[in-house]
C-alpha cells in the first residue's frame, strides 16, 4: 500500500510517500480502507521525534474515516463493508482499568500514528473496539476529522463537570480541541466565552455561538468578570504559562480549570493560598475514552456539535497540508481525501 512514512525525525519534510506491505489484522483487529483521514498538531510532533516512533518506517495520523475490509478472528462487532469512524484512543482491552472503561489509565495506553502506525496511509489496522459507525447526518471528510480533537474536549468537559448553565471559558481558541470545547461546551448548555490573541479566530468563534471573546494576552479574566459580573465555572487550557495566572484569576470559588498541554512551556506559577481559599480544582487531561468517544459522536451525528473542517488536500499533497497546519492559520481541522 501507499503511505507517507517517517523513516527519520527531522521535521515535516521527513514525511515521504512510499510503498510499505499492506498491514493484515490479528486477532480481535480490523483493517479500514481509508477515504479520509485529518491532521493533528501530534503528527508535527512525532515527525520531529517528540516523542520517537517505536520502529521506523512509522506511519503518523491518528483521525480516519472508511470502510472495513478485512477482519482478523474475534471480531463479532464490525461486519465487512461497514463504514466506519476511528476512535484513536488504543488500549489493551484486558487490563482492569480497560475493564472498567476507563483506558487512557491502560498501562499500555497509546495513541494511533504515535504508539502505533496510523492513518496517513491507504489502510489502516485497529483493534474492532477502535471503530465506531460512521455519523449517517456527516459528510467522509468530517467524520474522518474529528476524532483526536473532539474526543480529547469531550473528557476534559465531562471530567470537569460541566453543566448547562455554566460559564465556560476556553482560553486560546482556534486550535483543534479548544475549538471542540467550545463548540460541545455549546452543546452541553454552557455560555461560552473564549479568548485569542487574533481577532480573527475570536470573530470565527463569535459566528460560531460564543457569547463572547477576549484577548489572550490582555487581563481577560478582569475582562470576562467586567463583561458579565461574574467569573467562570469552568476554564479550558491548553496553552500554560502564558496564560495560566489569567485562566486561575477567570474562575469563581469552587471553578474547575481543565488542562490538556502547554504549549507555551512546561511550567507555571500557582498561589496555593488563593487555591484552596477559592476551593478550585486543577484536573489534568489526556485523550478519552471509548464511552466518551460515542458521546461525542453522537452529538456530532445529532448535528448538536458542528465540525469545522479548514481544508480538504489531495493523499499526494500532505506537505502542503502539513504546511497548512504548522501555519497556525487555520481555522478548522486540515484533513486529507484518500483515493
Ligand atoms: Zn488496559
Amino acid at each position: 500500500m501507499r503511505a507517507w512514512v517517517l523513516n527519520e525525525t527531522n521535521g515535516p519534510e521527513s514525511f515521504t510517500l512510499q510503498d510499505v506491505p499492506t498491514p493484515d489484522p490479528g486477532i480481535g483487529e480490523v483493517r479500514v480502507k481509508l477515504e479520509v483521514s485529518a491532521l493533528n498538531h501530534l503528527d508535527l510532533w512525532v515527525s520531529r521525534g517528540m516523542p520517537a516512533p517505536h520502529e521506523f518506517p512509522h506511519i503518523a495520523g491518528a483521525d480516519g474515516t472508511g470502510v472495513v475490509e478485512a477482519i482478523g478472528v474475534d471480531v463479532a462487532s464490525v461486519a465487512l463493508g461497514d463504514a466506519v469512524t476511528i476512535n484513536p484512543s488504543v488500549s489493551c482491552g484486558k487490563c482492569s482499568v480497560c475493564l472498567t472503561g476507563d483506558t487512557p489509565y491502560c498501562k499500555s495506553y497509546g495513541i494511533l500514528g504515535e504508539h502505533s502506525n496510523g492513518t496517513l496511509a491507504e489502510y489502516a489496522v485497529v483493534p474492532a473496539r477502535n471503530v465506531v459507525p460512521r455519523p449517517e447526518g456527516i459528510t467522509a471528510v468530517e467524520a474522518g476529522s474529528y476524532g483526536l480533537a473532539y474526543g480529547t474536549a469531550m473528557r476534559m468537559l465531562r471530567r470537569s463537570n460541566l453543566r448547562a448553565g455554566d460559564v465556560l471559558l476556553v482560553v486560546g481558541v482556534g486550535g483543534g480541541v479548544s475549538s471542540a470545547a467550545q463548540l460541545i461546551g455549546q452543546a452541553m448548555g454552557a455560555d461560552v466565552y473564549v479568548t485569542s490573541r487574533s481577532p480573527d479566530k475570536i470573530a470565527a468563534a463569535l459566528e460560531m455561538g460564543a457569547s463572547g471573546g477576549f484577548d489572550s494576552s490582555g487581563e481577560f479574566a478582569k475582562d470576562l468578570k467586567t463583561t458579565i459580573g461574574r467569573a467562570a465555572d469552568v476554564v479550558i487550557e491548553n496553552v500554560g504559562p502564558a496564560t495560566w495566572g489569567q485562566s486561575i484569576r477567570s474562575l469563581q470559588s469552587g471553578g474547575r480549570l481543565a488542562i490538556c498541554g502547554s504549549t507555551s512551556g512546561p511550567k507555571v506559577e500557582l498561589s496555593v493560598p488563593y487555591l484552596f481559599f477559592k476551593q478550585l480544582e486543577i484536573i489534568g487531561s489526556t485523550m478519552f475514552d471509548h464511552s466518551e468517544f460515542e458521546r461525542v459522536t453522537r452529538l456530532i451525528d445529532g448535528g448538536a456539535v458542528p465540525v469545522v473542517v479548514d481544508s480538504v488536500y489531495p493523499f499526494e499533497d500532505l506537505p502542503d497540508a502539513i504546511a497548512r497546519l504548522d501555519s497556525g492559520l487555520q481555522r478548522g481541522k486540515v484533513a486529507i481525501q484518500h483515493g
